[in-house]
């Protein structure tokens, strides 16, 4: 999604939601973009730049929130776009905190361990003023972990000669984290495809699953949803997949998976009788799968103008943030299709960072089975605010999820 399609998008639920044009305005604009350049030393010894950005977009419903991503392809706009989507995500799940986004043009993959962290702790110096627990609380994104948050830590509460745990979220369970984050978002996007089933009067085992990307997300969603009894037929990742008409097994899948096989390597038999029965699918056939949910849950921009006419899936959950184009969901919404956008959809990570940070800066402590009960409630409440709006504005979800948040950060706004 361009900064542009944003704020068209802004704008129209914003007017519809009857929020004042200048807040609206005041919303839109990030408040603070800070770009540096920043020097890290290499194994040689040689001092090398790197262009680095943090996007402040709004901080009216609390401290800015939102990840650091180390990737070649950052730009100043692309984490405009991010940091404002943090806002509205924040919003729409509603926790106590606004949108900020960063990250650091570099391929991570040419650098070693030394000149990771030596780059890291660089940033953490240029930035140090502006973060904070109760100013910006940064968390891992695109190729950062909680080994990269250690470090950035590690330098701000050098500096600051403070104990500061709750500056970062993201952290292990041995660093302060919580053990619900990993599993978080796909734990969330389980949760809300648990209440549409619901919603439709259905059990799991009557709703079949497509699921584009087995990485982080794609992995612990297909995990939930096979507990929850949903029958997965269809899992691909980047080098193919595996489809069943009787459902997969998780387990099996996550096992050859791990044992670095491909997906399509997969044989079910032993599980299904019949190796014939196992079906090979790549990685954009698997969107076209015919289901009644489909979950993009790898990267942007899957499904497109090109595609868009060939989805059978009735429902699609947005995993990945933008899986779908605004020439695509026009297309589907023709068809009939209802898209969960992503700001509700894979808000479960950012919900459970709250958990973490409230739990060090506050002191609330949750056990895991509290945090996982309380993240799905809370998912599932978020979804049926977000259908209300919808039905009663008549407006796509994506529409009523941008409704809902711009109304709480208006009404947080002070002029
Ligand atoms: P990840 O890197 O762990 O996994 C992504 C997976 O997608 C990988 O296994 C990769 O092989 C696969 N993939 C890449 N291109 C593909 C393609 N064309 N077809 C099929 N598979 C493909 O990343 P992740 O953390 O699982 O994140 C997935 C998406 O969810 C991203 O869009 C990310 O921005 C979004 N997201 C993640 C989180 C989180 O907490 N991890 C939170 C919010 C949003």
């Amino acid at each position: 999604m361009s900064y542009s399609e944003i704020i068209k998008l802004i704008k129209k639920t914003g007017k519809q939601a009857e929020i004042a044009d200048e807040v609206i305005e005041q919303i839109i604009e990030p408040q603070r973009i800070v770009e540096v350049n920043i020097s890290a030393k290499d194994d040689k010894g040689n001092n090398k730049i790197f262009k680095a950005y943090r996007v402040q977009h709004n901080n009216a419903r609390g401290p800015y929130k939102g990840g650091i991503r180390y990737h070649p392809g950052v730009n100043l706009e692309e984490v405009k776009i991010l940091a404002c989507l943090m806002s509205l995500k924040t919003a729409v799940i509603n926790i106590p905190f606004g949108g900020a986004k960063g990250g650091i043009c570099v391929n991570p993959k040419e650098l070693s361990r030394g000149e990771l962290k030596r780059l890291t702790k660089s940033f953490a110096r240029s930035i140090y003023d502006i973060v904070g627990e109760q100013k910006d609380i940064p968390a891992p994104d695109v190729n950062t972990d909680g080994k990269i948050m250690r470090w950035f830590r590690q330098e701000y509460e050098k500096i600051t000669e403070s104990h500061a745990p709750g500056v970062i979220t993201g952290k292990s369970f041995a660093d302060g984290g919580i053990k619900v984050r990993d599993e978080a978002t796909g734990l969330g996007g389980a949760a809300i495809v648990e209440e549409i089933a619901k919603s439709l009067g259905k059990k799991p085992e009557q709703i079949s699953v497509a699921i584009q990307g087995f990485g982080n997300v794609g992995r612990h969603i297909a995990h939930h949803l096979y507990h929850m009894g949903f029958k997965i037929v269809a899992i691909a990742d980047v080098d193919g997949g595996v489809s069943h008409e009787d459902g997969l097994d998780y387990h099996q899948t996550f096992k050859h998976r791990s044992q670095g096989k491909k997906l399509d390597e997969i044989c079910y038999c032993d599980v299904h009788g019949a190796s014939e029965d196992c079906i090979g699918v790549g990685a954009q056939e698997v969107l076209e799968s015919d289901v009644d949910i489909l979950i993009p849950a790898a990267v942007g921009d899957q499904i497109t103008q090109k595609n868009a006419g060939k989805i059978k899936a009735k429902i699609i959950v947005e995993m990945a943030n933008h899986p779908v184009s605004e020439e695509a969901e026009k297309i589907l919404e023709k068809k009939g299709v209802i898209i969960v956008p992503d700001i509700l959809a894979n808000s479960g990570g950012v919900l459970a960072s709250y958990f973490e940070w409230n739990e060090n800066v506050n002191g609330v402590k949750m056990e895991y089975s509290q945090a996982f009960e309380n993240l799905c409630k809370r998912m599932k409440m978020a979804l049926k605010e977000v259908s209300k709006i919808s039905q009663r504005e008549k407006i796509s979800l994506r529409e009523g999820a941008y409704y809902i948040a711009l109304k709480r950060i208006a009404n947080a706004t002070k002029n």
